[in-house]
């Protein structure tokens, strides 16, 4: 749950409404005690405390010997849009006391209580805000970035994070990775008490060999609490899919470019080859206006499955990293949010 300060009073606020408030230059951003980044590309290997990477960001040269610490005190964010979930959900505030303000109120509150928080509607300035789990130090976020290859090409995805021919990270090379990311955490965080919750994303990481590989290994560590999600392109067929629903929450990005009936049709199919040992799925579509019509034809097929969370995002532009120019019409489509 995402929670908003605004006027001294605490809020609840959805991820779709909090992307609109994204433009937090010079606030105080708590990087370095929740989000470890791990990018995973080539031969380079990056571990930084943001997705944005304003914070710490560690060229990590040797798996075996390189150990990094982050810097715990708040940044001034130097960014001029905040727009990744997670990063989103890192404690920030306008000046450092708003954020002790927003952490302090939080945690005087019972989880009950804090589940009843009304919704943010405007009116008020939105002064800190954070995800629950962070405020609560409850969760530790590893956010792992598996390589560029991508079979897909979507229009508003920049080179930086995909193309179709850099090389698959190796199985060696992707238990190594895994040692060393956890050896760094362990060093800095007790876990004890937390959830370690994963997401794997690239390029497309469904694509990498190996990967149902590192994800059981995930969850057979018994050192910690794990949570993981996947997201995926949802290329890779139906009996793969079920497999890997298994091992991991899955999310399929939708991107409106490749939909076709085809695609439609393995949604449906998949939809249907879940049981009671499938782990979660979610729909989260990428929104592209000349192709919203696709939009309905997808809730059509999900509505036969309850239970399955769905959400429709603005894009961000890949050249100045900001939000598209949307319109009322446009924004009904992202109130489309919910659950079957
Ligand atoms: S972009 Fe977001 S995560 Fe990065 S420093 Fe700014 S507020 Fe923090
Ligand atoms: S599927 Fe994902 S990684 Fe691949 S091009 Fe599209 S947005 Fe980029």
């Amino acid at each position: 749950m995402y929670v908003v300060l605004a006027g001294h009073s605490l809020f609840q606020i959805d991820l779709m409404d909090l992307k609109f408030l994204g433009q937090v230059r010079g606030w105080k951003c708590g990087v370095g005690r929740h989000v470890y980044n791990f990018l995973l590309d080539g031969e380079s290997v990056q571990l930084s405390d943001s997705v944005c990477r304003a914070g710490a960001d560690h060229q990590v040269l040797d798996f075996q010997s390189t150990s990094v610490k982050f810097e715990e005190q708040p940044i001034d964010c130097p960014r001029e849009n905040c727009f990744c979930g997670f990063d989103l959900g890192i404690p920030k505030g306008r000046t450092k006391s708003d954020l002790v303000e927003l952490k302090d109120r939080f945690n005087r509150l019972s989880p009950e209580r804090s589940s009843e928080l009304p919704f943010y509607t405007g009116g008020t300035e939105v002064t800190a805000y954070g995800l629950d789990g962070f405020l609560r130090e409850q969760m530790i976020h590893v956010e792992w970035y598996l390589g560029k290859r991508c079979n897909f090409d979507c229009s508003y995805c920049p080179p930086s994070i995909h193309d179709k021919v850099s090389p698959f990270p190796s199985r060696e090379r992707l238990a190594n990775a895994y040692s060393f990311l956890l050896r760094t955490i362990l060093e800095s965080n007790d876990l004890s008490g937390k959830v370690l919750d994963f997401i794997f994303h690239g390029g497309e990481p469904t694509l990498v060999p190996g990967f149902l590989d590192l994800l059981n290994k995930i969850r057979s560590d018994a050192r910690f609490v794990s949570q993981v999600q996947t997201l995926t392109n949802f290329s890779r067929n139906v009996e793969y899919l079920y497999e890997l629903n298994q091992a991991s929450d899955l999310t399929y990005s939708v991107h409106l470019e490749y939909m076709s009936e085809d695609f439609l049709k393995k949604l449906a199919n998949f939809l249907d080859s879940r049981d009671a040992t499938s782990r979660n799925f979610a729909v989260k579509v990428m929104y592209l206006k000349e192709h919203r019509v696709w939009v309905s034809r997808i809730f059509e097929v999900l509505k036969q499955h309850p239970g399955i969370h769905f959400s429709v995002n603005p894009l961000h532009n890949k050249k100045d990293k900001l939000l598209y120019q949307y319109d009322e019409e446009d924004r009904a489509f992202f109130k489309l949010s919910g659950v079957t």
